[in-house]
């Protein structure tokens, strides 16, 4: 048997029980199908047939798990963080324990190639590992001296919050969001992705086995226009942390101001990659290959603008035709597939419509630009690549979210600064040069939240991750999640020195 038939048996049977039964929600500590709830068909992208039935969360059952979290708060918030640190870590092993299943179900719900999900699991056990360490010292804030006071600050836990995750790595970002949340002290109410509500059910699932408090941690399952709506309005909710789309990030800010919710929203991108004359040809062309086709350019990071130095234009172009011609599309499954099928039939419908967006604006579609209907119903499409593009054109400014690269030649560092900034977002950018002092000034000069020079998108779990302008409010890693999901407390103490005013004696 080949490895890809023995993972296709192998999911098979752990996604059986997703067949077999409604998948709920989570709340209070137990798997839940409401009375007569309504649901809907969750399907796979590989072929688009049916993985099982999931409940359409309404707003009674987000204020049930929204009070599950209020009422488990204050037991939460006063554990010590040490104990808080060992039900973390103990959390991290029950996902490891669980890896391979997560893996395989994370591929088909969402149709990423298995090569780059099974370090899913993992990575959101390291995101545990990382915060339930750091969980001891959360509370701890500034020591901050003056003449004749003394100042320091307390961090406490903000209170419940929310989670709403989108479907393009569904079970890492949960990780990502929730770990730092209940090492502060947080108790959280988890809103997946309607697209891809597996693994996070899972992940509910093993929170329960690893002893978290029942209330503690919720997910409820639903559409964003009832369950995360009701959600972001939500009186107990403090907090809410987002990462999904900008248009979905101005509804929850409106949503939620009604109750001054705080905000962190982790949103789209049109990153740039800025590759100069002078860059190791080899490392940046294989590093803007990675960072657009790899995850099937569903990644908010992706480089999906490269802006390349005419100098070298001609023979990077002719370099990257091949490699992207030489891309193995195929079932997610298959250890051998490099690109795997788009999320949704909708989705595929879209990328595919920046096609003809492509055409109408002049642009040349030097590679690709048509649907893979030879691997069958599934929603396939070719990895494309776009040459003789302007900055203005729809495929260069809007957010494809596919396997899909816009090639743009530029002449100097002005002109590489003033098109990779002329864009409504700014997450990420990346700059492949040979010039130390020009990778200085560029990180000074791009309007980015992240900037890598000569490396992909490499993760640091403490560095801060987050984007500027149309692409995002707010940080997450290290201390910058604990800013988000707790309050600062100044505390002032005089030395008895100076002199208090006095009135009405
Ligand atoms: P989406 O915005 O459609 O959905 C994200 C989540 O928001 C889902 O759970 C959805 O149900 C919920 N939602 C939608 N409308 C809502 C509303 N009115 N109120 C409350 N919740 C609502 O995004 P998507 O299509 O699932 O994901 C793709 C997007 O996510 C892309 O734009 C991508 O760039 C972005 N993304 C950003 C980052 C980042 O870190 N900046 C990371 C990954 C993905």
């Amino acid at each position: 048997m080949s490895v890809f038939e023995s993972n296709l048996n192998t999911a098979k049977s752990f996604l059986q029980p997703f067949q077999d039964n409604i998948t709920g929600h989570y709340i209070n500590g137990e798997m839940i199908v409401p009375q007569g709830s309504k649901t809907y068909d969750n399907t796979t992208p590989t072929d688009n047939t049916s993985l099982g039935q999931v409940v359409e969360g309404s707003a009674e059952d987000v204020n049930a798990a929204c009070e599950a979290a209020r009422a488990a708060f204050a037991d939460w918030r006063d554990m010590p963080g040490a104990e808080r640190k060992k039900l973390l870590n103990h959390f991290a092993d029950k996902i490891v324990e669980r890896a391979e299943e997560i893996a395989l179900v994370e591929s088909m719900d969402c149709g990423q190639p298995i090569r780059f999900m099974q370090q899913a699991a993992i990575r959101g056990a390291a995101n545990f590992r990382f915060f339930a360490d750091k969980s001891p010292e959360a509370r701890n804030g500034q020591a901050l001296h003056q003449e004749a006071h003394t100042n320091y600050t307390l961090r406490t836990p903000i209170g419940p919050v929310a989670v709403i995750t989108p479907w393009n790595t569904p079970f890492m970002l949960s990780t990502w969001k929730i770990a730092p949340a209940l090492a502060a002290g947080c108790t959280v109410v988890h809103k997946p992705a309607e697209l891809s509500p597996l693994t996070a059910m899972i992940l509910a699932e093993i929170s329960g086995d690893a002893g978290i408090p029942a209330g503690v941690w919720n997910t409820v399952n639903g559409f964003g226009e009832v369950a995360g709506k009701a959600l972001t309005e939500h009186p107990a909710i403090k907090a809410v942390a987002l990462v999904g789309d900008t248009v979905t990030g101005s509804h929850i800010m409106r949503q939620g101001a009604a109750t001054l919710k705080r905000m962190h929203l982790e949103l789209g991108g049109k990153n740039p990659v800025l590759v100069f004359d002078d860059a190791d040809f080899e490392r940046a062309l294989d590093a803007v290959v990675f960072m657009i086709y790899s995850l099937n350019g569903q990644r908010c990071t992706s480089s999906s603008r490269l802006l390349i130095q005419n100098g070298i234009r001609e023979r990077f172009i002719a370099a990257l035709e091949e490699r992207v011609k030489a891309l193995r599309v195929g079932h997610p499954l298959d250890p051998d597939t490099e690109v795997g099928p788009l999320i949704h039939t909708g989705h595929c419908e879209k990328v595919m419509s920046y096609m003809d967006a492509a055409r109408e604006d002049g642009a040349t579609i030097a590679v690709g630009g048509t649907r893979r209907e030879d691997l069958g119903a599934g929603n396939y499409v070719s990895p494309t690549l776009f040459t003789a593009a302007d900055n203005s054109m729809r495929i260069a400014r809007e957010e494809i979210f596919g396997p899909v690269l816009t090639a743009i030649g530029f002449d100097t560092e002005d002109e590489a600064v003033q098109i990779a900034n002329d864009t409504p977002y700014g997450l990420s950018a990346y700059v492949w040069t040979g010039d130390t002092g020009r990778a200085m000034r560029l990180a000074n000069r791009v309007e980015t939240g992240m900037l890598w020079v000569n490396s992909e998108n490499y993760r640091n779990l403490p560095s801060p991750f987050g984007g500027v302008k149309m692409s995002g409010i707010g940080r997450d890693g290290g201390d910058y999640s604990f800013d988000f999901y707790m309050e600062t407390k100044n505390v002032c103490i005089a030395h008895d020195t100076h002199k208090v005013p006095v009135l009405g004696r």
